[in-house]
């Protein structure tokens, strides 16, 4: 974890609610095309022309697309002035006039409709649907599927047992697929928000900082707004983009969620301990004044006691050294038996 000062650390502890991106955050954001329809059958001119679109976007789902296409030796069409409409898809043109990709609110922008009975066996999954069109013309859609990271979910439980009140998913994906991943997770419906855009989560968090404090956890793609709005804004540096960085306090280095779990309860002995050390410093102050004024301390105490208490508080803040936070190193020990304690030393 990368804090970029010391009043992230301190704002952590202090955490209510935690708010977390779906895509590419609480999942793994290596999404795979799970399946095509063309609606003129031509499987192939129809990938060259979505994967020629989204070649322009850096979403997860482009990314998807691109690993498809080069895995079945296809070209992508060339397409020009390709424009992304954050949360709802993608626009472009090729020699044969305009194109959009994405959600079903972009289709019905476009006069077009995705919940047409040939794409059924798309819109009856819980994955993201992604329609192709040319105007009011509907060409084929594809389904692109995710899943949640393994650390996701112990990850959650972590927070919450550190004292975390409320923790929400937001995404701007469909609703089945916010409830399929949510579920994965453990969450509950009402902690699940879906077919958010991005202005949207910046006013959820926006709502839920008046009961509290906020952390939004993103991934930058279509969200930097709601980093930036939270009171802590927490990305995936590994891998997120590079404004996720930028607007964010606090970056997570690695792809291991439960290192979030870490840092929230590191974040709160820190602060547990920062009270401790100014009740005793404070305390001794006292102390000594009194035994100064009234009492008349012998100089020699009141230097121990002086020099004393600072050592205790530099010694209690040392304490924190010994948080049994997973080291990097142990961790890329594979572990083979799954009843091993989490902190054993593997032998053998
Ligand atoms: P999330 O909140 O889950 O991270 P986003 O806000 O990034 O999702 O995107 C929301 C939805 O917008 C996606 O599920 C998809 O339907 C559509 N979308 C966004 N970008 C693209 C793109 N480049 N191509 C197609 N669809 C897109
Ligand atoms: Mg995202």
């Amino acid at each position: 974890m990368l804090f970029k000062g010391g009043g992230a650390l301190e704002v952590l502890a202090g955490i209510d609610t935690f708010a977390f991106d779906k895509t590419g955050t609480l999942t793994t954001g290596r999404a795979a095309v799970t399946r095509i329809v063309a609606l003129d059958g031509d499987e192939a001119g129809f990938l060259a022309l979505l994967a020629g679109l989204e070649a322009g976007s850096e979403h997860h789902i482009a990314a998807a697309i691109a690993r498809e296409v080069a895995a079945r030796g296809i070209a992508a069409a060339r397409v020009v002035d390709v424009t992304a409409r954050p949360g709802l898809g993608i626009l472009g043109r090729d020699d044969r006039g305009p194109l959009w990709a994405g959600n079903s609110y972009l289709a019905e922008e476009m006069g077009a409709r995705i919940d047409q009975p040939e794409l059924r066996a798309l819109t009856d999954t819980a994955q993201t649907v992604i329609g192709l069109g040319r105007g009011p013309e509907l060409l084929g859609a594809v389904c692109v599927a995710d899943e949640a990271r393994a650390s996701s979910a112990p990850a959650l439980s972590a927070l919450r047992r550190g004292g975390v009140r409320r923790i929400v998913m937001m995404t701007g994906d469909r609703r089945p697929v916010a409830l399929r991943i949510g579920a994965d997770l453990g969450l509950k419906p009402d902690e699940i928000h879906a077919e958010m855009l991005p202005q949207d989560k910046v006013r959820a968090v926006g709502e839920m900082a008046a009961n509290g404090k906020v952390a939004f956890v993103g991934d930058g793609v279509n969200d930097a707004a709601a980093l930036a709005r939270a009171d802590i804004g927490i990305a995936m540096g590994a891998a997120g983009s590079e404004v996720a960085l930028q607007a964010a306090d606090v970056a997570l280095l690695s792809e291991d969620m439960e290192r979030l779990a870490d840092a929230h309860r590191l974040a709160r002995r820190a602060s547990v301990v920062i009270r401790q050390n100014l009740a005793f410093a404070i305390g001794a102050m006292l102390m000594l004044v009194a035994g100064g004024l009234f009492f008349d301390l012998p100089l020699p105490l009141a230097v121990i006691g002086h020099e004393g208490g600072t050592v205790l508080v530099v010694l209690n803040g040392l304490r924190l050294l010994s948080d049994p936070i997973r080291r990097p190193k142990q961790r890329a020990v594979p572990q083979p038996a799954a009843a091993m304690p989490r902190n054993s030393v593997p032998t053998g």
